[in-house]
């Protein structure tokens, strides 16, 4: 099929993407494969100056607006049926200042991209642990990963970000300027403009960390679980855990026997000395009779890329997600009972141990407010395109379930875990009155009309409310 597009957007110089374009069904595709929508034009924006034209031009044709960064958000909040895609996948150039420390990231880069730069000086920030996860929306969210117990979560190492607003101006927003839209947009989510750049503080990391997982028999849940509450109590900041309760992956680095198999894994990451490493995850590795260990010294960017292929990009996904008040023996109770009831192998319940540097920063320097929570669980349901709709219909009510089961040891969310059923409810209690709050006067100064609303939206305050 030959491009016929020939729509022009005054002032921009990057592809305009229609209907009738080559391009336009892979552009339109998002990493959620249940994602069908079809918006009228996607402009591929090739700069900062592309943005905003973009924007003017969506104002002034009354287009809604949706703001693609990396495709992940499950809801497919990066596409819009009808109106315009502010694309920006093809800024994605990250640049390192190593004697500053800093990196200044395009809006449209993946994890991998800043880990491929940061790494070549031995340098890393905390970011998302799937390597095409894009920048954008994990960061505004608040941005949880390995290194946040050492380093704060992706939100505590923002510097400044460059911002198109929903007017189309270009401005920058740090703790001197524009400190308002500055501490919402660390953790508010896409609502108050288009991030074209941010730059972020970056630490020591690597190249070499002790990292990896250790799998256990399904039946094991409970004890390694228990065994996992007590071991993370005591787990030095440098430690980065999450618990992952699937079956082993079809991966090429495990025997084929052990493939598909139901299992509880830990999943560890040092980020520090290899021998301060090696002593911290002992006594995980030593716990009970793992069917497979592969804890050991590698690369921390290819630790980032190892869950990769696990979560491959065009797979049909639901998930259901919540911060938890502790893992009680109760809560582990309910945990292994519903974790392996999944009929799909692909699916998985997956914990994270929060806490260290991110309870130490002060409760209101960020939108981000889930500070106080030590552990939360995504319930990620997962099957193939091809699978019918029974498939689909027991790995939701699974997820359902599950949460559901959990109720009464909810303590708020993680906004980047939820999924398109989860409504302004479930955005305010991400948030919590106060936060929602400061949340919708910054909306309502900078986006009073509510232009970037396709996210999980904060209403923008009117002087009655
Ligand atoms: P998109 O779908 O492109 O965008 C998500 C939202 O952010 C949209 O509303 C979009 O408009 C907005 N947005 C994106 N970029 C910009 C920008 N530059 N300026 C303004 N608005 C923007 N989260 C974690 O914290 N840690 C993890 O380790 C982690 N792992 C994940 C692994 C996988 C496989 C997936 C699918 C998700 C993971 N997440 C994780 C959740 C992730 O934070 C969200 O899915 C997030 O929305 C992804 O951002 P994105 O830019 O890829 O998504």
């Amino acid at each position: 099929m030959t491009t016929r597009t020939t729509i022009r957007i005054p002032g921009f110089r990057g592809d305009v993407i229609a209907p009738d374009h080559h391009d336009y069904d892979d552009a339109r595709a998002v990493w959620n494969g249940t994602v069908d929508r079809r918006p009228r034009l996607i402009a591929r924006c090739s700069g900062t100056a592309d943005v905003a034209a973009a924007v003017r031009y969506a104002r002034d044709r009354d287009l809604e607006i949706a703001v693609r960064g990396g495709g992940h958000n499950v809801a497919g909040a990066a596409v819009c049926d009808g109106g315009i895609v502010i694309d920006l996948s093809a800024m994605r150039a990250v640049s390192v200042d190593p004697v500053e420390r800093t990196a200044l990231v395009q809006g449209g880069a993946l994890w991998g991209d800043v880990d491929h730069e940061t790494q070549a000086h031995g340098l890393a920030t905390t970011g998302g642990i799937v390597s095409h996860t894009g920048v954008g929306g994990l960061t505004l969210g608040g941005g949880i990963g390995w290194l946040m117990r050492k380093h704060g979560l992706a939100v505590d190492n923002l510097v400044e970000a460059e911002v198109v607003t929903a007017e189309g101006e270009i401005i920058w927003a740090s703790a001197s300027d524009h400190p308002d839209l500055f501490w919402a947009l660390r953790g508010g989510g896409g609502n108050f403009g288009i991030v074209s750049s941010f730059r972020f503080a970056l630490h020591s990391v690597g190249p070499i960390v002790i990292a990896g997982p250790v799998f256990w028999p399904a039946e094991d849940t409970t004890e390694v679980l228990r065994f996992y509450r007590e071991f993370v109590t005591d787990a030095p900041d440098e430690l980065g855990n999450i618990v992952k309760l699937t079956t082993i992956p079809p991966l090429p680095v495990i025997d084929e026997h052990l493939h598909f198999q139901p299992t509880i894994a830990v999943a560890s990451c040092y980020a520090g000395p290899v021998e301060d490493g090696e002593r911290a995850v002992r006594a995980l590795r030593q716990f009970g009779k793992p069917l497979l260990d592969l804890v050991g010294p590698t690369l921390y960017v290819d630790h980032q890329s190892g869950l990769d292929a696990t979560v491959p990009h065009g797979w049909h996904y639901y998930w259901k997600a919540t911060n938890l008040t502790g893992l009680s023996d109760e809560v582990i109770d309910i945990v292994a009972a519903h974790a392996h009831r999944a009929t799909s192998p692909r699916s998985y319940a997956a914990m994270f141990h929060m806490g260290g540097a991110i309870p130490r920063a002060p409760r209101d320097a960020t939108a981000y407010a889930g500070r106080d929570v030590d552990h939360n669980i995504i319930v990620h349901a997962a099957w193939l395109p091809e699978q019918d709709d029974t498939v689909r219909a027991a790995e939701t009510a699974w997820a359902r379930a599950f949460l559901d089961a959990l109720q009464l040891h909810r303590a708020g969310v993680y906004v980047n875990f939820l999924d398109s059923d989860d409504d302004a409810s479930r955005v305010r209690e991400a948030y919590g009155d106060d936060t929602y709050r400061r949340l919708a006067d910054v909306k309502a100064k900078f986006d009073p009309e509510n232009v970037l609303h396709n996210n999980k939206n904060i209403q923008p305050r009117t002087p009655a409310q």
